[in-house]
């Protein structure tokens, strides 16, 4: 054996692992079948704006001991992420706050915001939300549900509100203030000068092989560690056999304008079906930005298929229950660990993720 680890991916679980394993001594060889580190976080510099390849990424937590953690890598901004959210020709703030109420009714009030949507609640008459229309509803009432939920959802996930699980909704802030602060969580921030170096940090001194993927490398080399760690679909590391695990992809449309400021905002979201792609993200407020050109993202949201990028598990009832399935194999073996949210087929945020690569250093390494 050459190394005590072999880490599959290189993005940040994959990266985090190697990172605590080189301070307890131990060797890691890193591969990843794309050609560069990073994973999703991965952010490139054209002409000064660090684009985020795979879609926007705005780092934030509750948990001081991961803010400390990520911290030691990079410096963060103050950046706040306050999305805009465009419907037909009408402009709204998100998320759910007394601005986006007040545009919507012509109200000024928490109470007057309450009454209207506790009577568009009763209206929907919906005591236990069961699924994504219903938690909606009666979060927020019909209004915001038609206008700021329903379309966008349905493009980002490909399939009815009511068939999707009330816990995506969740994710976003709810809330009777005037404030558009899109999360709720203590710590907030961009990485300045881009993600990608807080990986470059994490696997300093570690090797790593780009351009390489776990199939065939492993028939090649398949006594070249002690342990693998997985962080790719756990249904192609069983070739499929108990059925194929469904994700969404995005589509990247990317562009460089002649301007300085396209839409004035990080991102803005179109939530009217007709709009085909999601959101454009303008890269450079991020970083907040002065170049004299600009760079946007369209994003287009699209089932996975073999050969492209899986980047959302999609987790319904189905395929929990097939990922169950999955685990109970990856649970008998005792030389491989899966990781991440393609091994842990699990929609992690970035603070999650590192917690999560965090919890396996303690069982396995320390
Ligand atoms: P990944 O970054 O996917 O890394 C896995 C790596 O494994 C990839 O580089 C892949 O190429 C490699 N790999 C897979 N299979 C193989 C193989 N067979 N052989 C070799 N290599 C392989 N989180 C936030 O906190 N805030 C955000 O704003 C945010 N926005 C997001 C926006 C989008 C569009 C997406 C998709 C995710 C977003 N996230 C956000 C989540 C964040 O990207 C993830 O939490 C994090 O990147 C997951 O890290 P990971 O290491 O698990 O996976
Ligand atoms: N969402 C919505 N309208 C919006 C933004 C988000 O209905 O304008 C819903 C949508 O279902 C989405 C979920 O809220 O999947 C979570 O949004 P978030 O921005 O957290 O999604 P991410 O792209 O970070 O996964």
């Amino acid at each position: 054996m050459k190394y005590d680890y072999l880490v599959v991916g290189a993005g940040l679980f994959g990266a985090v692992f190697a990172y605590e394993a080189k301070k307890q001594g131990k060797t890691c060889l890193v591969i990843d079948k794309r050609n560069h580190i990073a994973g999703n976080v991965y952010t490139e510099n054209v002409d000064g704006i660090n684009v985020h390849r795979y879609g926007a990424h705005i780092f934030h937590t509750s948990d001081k001991e991961i803010w400390d953690y990520v911290n030691q890598f990079a410096e963060f901004n103050n950046y706040i992420n306050s999305p805009v959210a465009v419907y037909k020709d009408e402009l709204y703030n998100l998320p759910f706050n007394m601005n986006t109420f007040s545009k919507m009714w012509g109200i000024k009030t928490p109470k007057e915001a309450q009454e209207k949507i506790e009577e568009q609640r009763r209206e929907a008459g919906i005591t236990e939300p069961k699924n994504l229309e219903e938690q909606a509803l009666s979060l927020a009432g019909r209004d915001v549900y038609e206008k700021l939920i329903k379309g966008y959802t349905e493009k980002q996930w490909g399939r009815p509100c009511t068939e999707l699980p009330a816990f995506i909704i969740k994710r976003l802030p709810f809330r009777f203030i005037y404030d558009n602060n899109y999360f709720n969580d203590r710590y907030q921030g961009i990485a300045m000068g881009g993600y990608t170096k807080i990986v470059e940090k994490m696997l300093e001194g570690t090797e790593v092989k780009l351009n390489t993927d776990y199939f065939d490398f492993i028939k090649e080399n398949p006594d070249i560690a002690g342990k693998t760690l997985f962080t790719g679909m756990i249904d192609e590391f069983y070739q499929f056999k108990l059925g194929h695990l469904e994700y969404r992809t995005v589509r990247f449309e990317t562009e460089k304008l002649e301007m300085e400021n396209y839409q004035g905002n990080a991102v803005v979201n179109y939530t009217d079906r007709e709009v085909p792609y999601t959101r454009i993200i303008e890269h450079k407020h991020f970083e907040f930005g002065k170049q004299p050109v600009t760079i946007i993202s369209r994003e287009y949201s699209s089932e996975w298929k073999p050969g492209i990028e899986p980047y959302y598990p999609i987790n319904d009832e189905k395929n929990n229950a097939l990922f169950a399935k999955y685990r109970e194999l990856s649970d008998q073996e005792e030389n491989v660990i899966f990781g991440g949210r393609l091994g842990n087929y699990k929609y992690y945020d970035m603070d999650k993720v590192i917690r999560a690569a965090l919890d396996l250093c303690e069982k396995e390494l320390y």
